[in-house]
């Protein structure tokens, strides 16, 4: 187990890079059969944090496909600030279309809550949540989370895309707060 250091905080191997990538592997099998009679899905990521997650993921997708980027903030430092301002970069109509959200993690909810709600506005056929990392215990939304490649505790976590205070994005494996 290795312990890292970011800022003041010490973090510490909760899921290893190898294990990771044969989670997303068996979550990209699921999805190539879920929508192999979709036209053309489009695949929304949502920056930054899963930009790793959209990067792994994709490379075993098999289905006809697009991917756009968009960001939005919900997080600041170490907790949920609760606000979630609008969608920026969808330049893409998304009307009659069938939407994959890919999402870094799904903590309270209150942020696919949100992207799902604006989206919506513009009558796509489907929109379906993916993320790499759901924490149950958080969750408190009423939507359902179509797709969640790995399933974690409480605790804050760090690495694969995910950051504290900007630091551990680079990171292979995932890191959880070690106190
Ligand atoms: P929610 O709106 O579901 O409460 O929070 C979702 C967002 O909060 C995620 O997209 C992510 O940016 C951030 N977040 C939630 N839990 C964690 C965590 O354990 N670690 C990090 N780095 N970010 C988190
Ligand atoms: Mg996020």
């Amino acid at each position: 187990m290795e312990r890292i250091r970011l800022h003041d905080k010490y973090f510490k191997t909760l899921i290893p890079a190898d294990e990771i990538q044969k989670h997303i592997a068996l979550l990209a099998e699921k999805l190539n059969n879920d929508l192999k009679n979709e036209e053309k899905v489009l695949f929304i990521s949502v920056l930054n944090g899963s930009f790793m997650f959209t990067s792994d993921l994709l490379k075993h997708i098999k289905v006809d496909c697009e991917l756009a980027f968009v960001k939005l903030t919900s997080y600041h430092g170490a907790k949920s600030s609760g606000k979630v301002d609008n969608v920026m970069g969808l330049n893409t109509s998304i009307k009659g279309r069938s939407i994959v959200i890919l999402e870094d993690i799904v903590d309270t909810g209150l942020t696919i809550q949100t992207l799902n709600e604006l989206l919506l506005m513009q009558q796509p056929k489907s929109v379906k949540i993916c993320t790499f990392l759901f924490k149950p215990d958080c969750y408190k939304g009423s939507l359902p989370v179509d797709y969640a490649c790995m399933t974690i505790g409480a605790d804050f976590v760090v690495g694969y895309g995910l950051d504290y205070d900007q630091l551990g994005r680079q990171l292979p494996d995932l890191y959880v707060l070690d106190e």
